[in-house]
């Protein structure tokens, strides 16, 4: 059974993520870092992504595109994933680019992932259990940092922490009460897109100890 991206929560999504590239924007103009030039492109850095929210989002963008350039999307996200498991196996961290990258350009800009959105600025965020994270940014904008900061005070950040806890209310939305049904998610995109959308795994396809912890999940709500 697919999960059902309805038009409200893909427009709360859509919202969701431009109020990130706006705090993203925000501090990347102190800092002036742009990616205009940038020896570097981070659409190759290795990434897992964890919401079936923002799964089911990429699709609806796939969706929009042409049936041949969704094939040889698919083509080149077997070939990363390919890629990616070689690597692994020599004890590498893979380095492939995003089958969603073009040129250089993403593909399926308006429906990138999270990650894709605050990846490069100096951020923030509190854990659950109160500890608080700290990222630096990419190189370039850590060489930004040490020229305009060298006392480290006042570096302007993206603080996560609210932005990712209403994906979490996002995600619950979208799952409806199916959690318990779903493996935990941890996705390359070119994954994701090999998957097709996001869906409720039928019974004979989830691990034996998930199927009987829904089953007894649903013996109590019954
Ligand atoms: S985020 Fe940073 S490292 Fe990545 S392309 Fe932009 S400037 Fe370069
Ligand atoms: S989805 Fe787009 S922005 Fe994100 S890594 Fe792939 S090509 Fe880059």
């Amino acid at each position: 059974m697919k999960l059902l991206l309805t038009p409200l929560l893909a427009g709360q999504i859509k919202q969701l993520y431009e109020e990130m590239e706006q705090a993203y924007d925000f501090v990347a103009n102190q800092l002036q870092l742009t990616c205009t030039g940038c020896s570097d492109n981070c659409c190759d850095s290795y990434f897992q992504h964890h919401t079936y929210l923002e799964w089911g989002y990429l699709w609806q963008g796939m969706n929009q595109l042409p049936t041949e350039q969704q094939r040889l999307i698919l083509k080149k996200a077997a070939a990363y994933e390919s890629r990616c498991e070689s690597a692994q196996l020599r004890g590498e961290i893979p380095g492939v680019m995003c089958p969603l990258n073009e040129s250089g350009l993403c593909i399926l800009y308006g429906h990138r992932l999270m990650v894709c959105r605050t990846h490069g600025v100096p951020a923030t965020m509190i854990r659950p259990d109160g500890k608080i994270l700290r990222f630096p940014g990419c190189f370039r904008c850590q060489e930004l940092v040490d020229k305009s900061y060298p006392n480290r005070k006042g570096i302007p950040v993206v603080e996560r922490t609210s932005l990712l806890q209403r994906m979490v209310v996002l995600e619950q939305k979208f799952l409806d009460g199916k959690r318990h049904l779903l493996p935990r998610m941890k996705m390359t995109i070119a994954a994701m897109l090999l998957a097709g959308p996001p869906a409720v795994p039928h019974c004979s396809d989830r691990p034996q100890n998930e199927v009987h912890s829904a089953s007894e999940n649903s013996t109590k709500a019954g």
